[in-house]
Order: C-alpha cells, then sequence, then structure tokens
C-alpha cells in the first residue's frame, strides 16, 4: 500500500474531522476512520497511525477557511454524509410558516415528569424553535381533585433540566370564566344541555347509543337556568353534555362531557369554582384562543379529535393543525402516572426518583444525562405507530454522551500480591480518562 493512498485518506478524515471540532482534528478519531477504509486492504495500523500524526499536525494549522474548501474539493460526500448522521430534526410541520409556529405542553400538575411527558415536551419545544416559533406552558389544572401544588413547580423544575425552555406559562385553571361564556353560549345554541341522569344511566344510553331526557325535554331556557344554578351551588348536581351523535360509530361523540361539579379545594383558585370542564372542552378551547397552531396529543386521543373540532367549530373558534404521535413505550417499564403511582403506594419503589423509574428524577439518579434523552426523542421521531422501544436504547444514546467525559475507574475484585526480585522500583500513574492517557503518555514517552 503506497503511503500515497494513506495519506490521501488521513487527509480527507482529518479535514472532516477538523471542521467539526473548531479545526482541530483529533488523531485518534481520525486514525480510526482511516484504519476502517483501509482495512480491507490489509493496510495495519501501525503503517496508519505515523501518517495520521503528521497529516493531523498540518491540518490544524490550517486556517477554518482553507480545511472547508480543501475538502469541499477534496471529498463533498464527507460534509453531507456527517451532517446526515447528526441530523436528527424534526419533519417539517403541515401549514407551518416561520415565525408563526406556536406550540403548548400542556401537563397536569399531578406528579414529576416521566419520558413520555419528556417526549411530547421535546417535541413541542423543538418545533417551536425550528420555526422561530413560541412555546407555552400550560399547566391543564382542571380537576382540583388532581392538581398539587408542590407539582407546577416540581414540573418547571423537571423541564429545566431537560433543557427545554418555554417563552410563556399559564394555567388553564386562570380562563375559567371565559370557559363558562363559552358553555353558556353552547347552551344558548342549543349545542349543549343539562343532564342530571346517574353515571349507570348515562353510562347505559352511551352503550346503547340512547339520548337521555335532559336532551329533548329541556328547551334552552331551562337548561340556562339550571346551568346558572350549577355555578350558584355545588349542591346542584348535574353535568353539561356536549349535543353530539348519540348513533355515531365513535362513542366519543356520543354527547361527552363538557363540565361536571367537582367540591375539593384546588391549590390555586381555593373553593371559588366547584364547576370544573373536562379535557376535552378545556384543552379545545385553550388550544384556539391561546393561539397555539400546531397543538400534539399521543394517538390515544384519536377518537376524541372529532369532539375537539365539534366544540371549537360550534363555538366559531380557530381550529388548529392538531398533531399526533404514539406514546412511548418502553419495555418492561411503567411510562405512565396510572402504572407508576401504585408502585410507590405499594412500596414497591423508593419514590418518584426511583431508579428503576423512567421519571426524569429516576433517570437522572440513574445517570441519564437530558442530551441523551433529548436525542432518543429525537431519533424516534414522531411516528403514530406504535412501538415498544428497549432501555437500552436510552442507555446506549446516554454512553455517546457520557463516554468523553466520565473518569473510568477500575478494580481488582481477588488481587493477588506478586514479588518479584530485583524489578526495579517503578511509579505507575494511571488517567482517569483513556484520552488523558494518551496524552500523557505522549508527553512523558519514557515513562510509558
Ligand atoms: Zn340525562
Amino acid at each position: 500500500m503506497p503511503t500515497q493512498r494513506i495519506q490521501t485518506e488521513a487527509r480527507k478524515f482529518a479535514l472532516q474531522n477538523a471542521i467539526l471540532f473548531n479545526g482541530k482534528a483529533n488523531e485518534k478519531a481520525v486514525a480510526g476512520k482511516v484504519i476502517a477504509a483501509l482495512k480491507k486492504d490489509g493496510v495495519t495500523p501501525a503503517e496508519i497511525f505515523p501518517v495520521v500524526v503528521k497529516v493531523v499536525t498540518l491540518v490544524n494549522s490550517m486556517s477554518a477557511h482553507d480545511q472547508l474548501t480543501e475538502l469541499t474539493s477534496l471529498a463533498p460526500e464527507l460534509l453531507q454524509k456527517e451532517k446526515k448522521e447528526r441530523d436528527f430534526s424534526l419533519p417539517p410541520l403541515p401549514f407551518a410558516e416561520k415565525g408563526k409556529v406556536v406550540t403548548r405542553f400542556p401537563p397536569e400538575p399531578n406528579g414529576y415528569l416521566h419520558i413520555g411527558h419528556a417526549k411530547a415536551a421535546i417535541i413541542d419545544y423543538e418545533y417551536a424553535r425550528m420555526y422561530d416559533g413560541k412555546f407555552i406552558l400550560r399547566f391543564d389544572d382542571t380537576n382540583p381533585e388532581n392538581a398539587h401544588p408542590e407539582f407546577y413547580d416540581a414540573q418547571k423544575e423537571d423541564l429545566r433540566w431537560l433543557g427545554v425552555e418555554w417563552d410563556s406559562e399559564y394555567h388553564t385553571s386562570d380562563h375559567l370564566e371565559t370557559h363558562y361564556k363559552l358553555a353558556e353560549q353552547l347552551i344558548k345554541q342549543g349545542d349543549a344541555y343539562l343532564c342530571k341522569c346517574t353515571s349507570e344511566v348515562i353510562k347505559e344510553g352511551r352503550f346503547n347509543a340512547k339520548t337521555c331526557s335532559c336532551r329533548e325535554d329541556r328547551t334552552g331556557e331551562e337548561a340556562l337556568d339550571l346551568w346558572k344554578d350549577m355555578l350558584a351551588s355545588p349542591e346542584v348536581s348535574g353535568i353539561l353534555r356536549l349535543h353530539g351523535e348519540m348513533g355515531s360509530d365513535n362513542t366519543a361523540m356520543r354527547d361527552p362531557t363538557l363540565f361536571r361539579v367537582i367540591e375539593a379545594e384546588h391549590p390555586l383558585t381555593g373553593d371559588k369554582y366547584h364547576v370544573w370542564p373536562t379535557y376535552d372542552f378545556a384543552g379545545a378551547v385553550e388550544d384556539s384562543i391561546s393561539g397555539v397552531t400546531h397543538p400534539f396529543r399521543t394517538k390515544e386521543y384519536e377518537l376524541r379529535d372529532p369532539v375537539y373540532f365539534r366544540i371549537l367549530s360550534l363555538l366559531n373558534l380557530r381550529a388548529p393543525h392538531l398533531m399526533e404521535f404514539s406514546r412511548l413505550s418502553i419495555d418492561g417499564m411503567p411510562v405512565s402516572k396510572r402504572k407508576i403511582k401504585p408502585l410507590i403506594e405499594q412500596g414497591l419503589v423508593t419514590g418518584f426518583d426511583d431508579v428503576r423509574l423512567p421519571t426524569l428524577r429516576g433517570l437522572k439518579r440513574r445517570g441519564i444525562v437530558p442530551e441523551a434523552i433529548k436525542q432518543f426523542v429525537l431519533q424516534q421521531g414522531f411516528s403514530k405507530v406504535e412501538s415498544v422501544v428497549d432501555f437500552s436504547l436510552v442507555e446506549s444514546v446516554n454512553r455517546k454522551f457520557l463516554d468523553s467525559r466520565v473518569k473510568r475507574y477500575y478494580f481488582v475484585p481477588t488481587p493477588v500480591q506478586l514479588s518479584v526480585d530485583g524489578a526495579p522500583k517503578k511509579t505507575v500513574k494511571l488517567s482517569l480518562h483513556p484520552d488523558a492517557t494518551l496524552c500523557w503518555r505522549r508527553a512523558h514517552p519514557r515513562d510509558c
């Protein structure tokens, strides 16, 4: 193998490596690429390494401009290939305009965030950034039984750790008066009615696609009076239901509940309100009135999409471009609050930050870095196809981030002491990182 060939390969990879790392190529990284490229020709690392050292020194003395110019003419494909390998950006959004995209992350303040939340938050945040848009953090706290004061701050802390920054934040509970006005509008239009049936009757009606007498018997005015009574006193029972399609094959459209009475102290509004909107109503209304252009939600809500659009259409509110992605499932891991909570309650795990849990706090304690979570999420993309991934994927991405910065510690589990008569006394210094060992050896070649 002529040295010329090794030089050409080394030059290409040294330029590529230098361009990626602020003009300074790394000998080891370049050598690795050259060895891989010339392996089939039977070239040994011993032949390659001295050539690489010389080439890297030369390349590192060049200006960034010259490095780029030379690689562009020598091997332009290396510029593109590396870009492609490192590019985990998301696909373009439909109907998206630069500077006009608004996304939101709407957690319920009822627990610490887990990797499933991280997926949603990262996708929302990345899209807003990609289009120079706006990213809103909205606390969907319209079930006072599920909203807990400590989780508003805890979730913000979790997001900050993840590296997700929001442009504005608010609570859905701030807008309750607006929701009441919109509910009144629906009642007046005859598009919503007060139902006073028991939950069993409502369930049975939905199952059999049969409307209850509340829908047919009450005029708009009667329904409005009942609604006002309900707002005035928690003792007036009932729910506000959408005048949907009882005959629809989609059970979500069978007169879904829009408001219900929940008598519990709310962490922010105290006992001021007792009539609370459901996710169907609050989610659709908030996305629209807060200017969100591309709300994302998991595929499990797909059947509820017609409810979302029906509510907005009846209220004459702008309909955003609703986007869906698959729920994140990790083999053998409870990626949901519903599954995590009982494990804590039964004492099977030590708490929300148990290292076996996929909560962000658990992952942090396990040694997973936020950059790895972000890259893992972006690598998965946001396809609607449900898939179960193995946690080793997260660990493998994490390793790439940790490899260059963690110290290596070794131990010998069952050491045996040996005495060598007449051996010269020598002190050996071990580095905590292999790269450092390399440099240290170069600096002190006699000691190696
Ligand atoms: Zn009824």
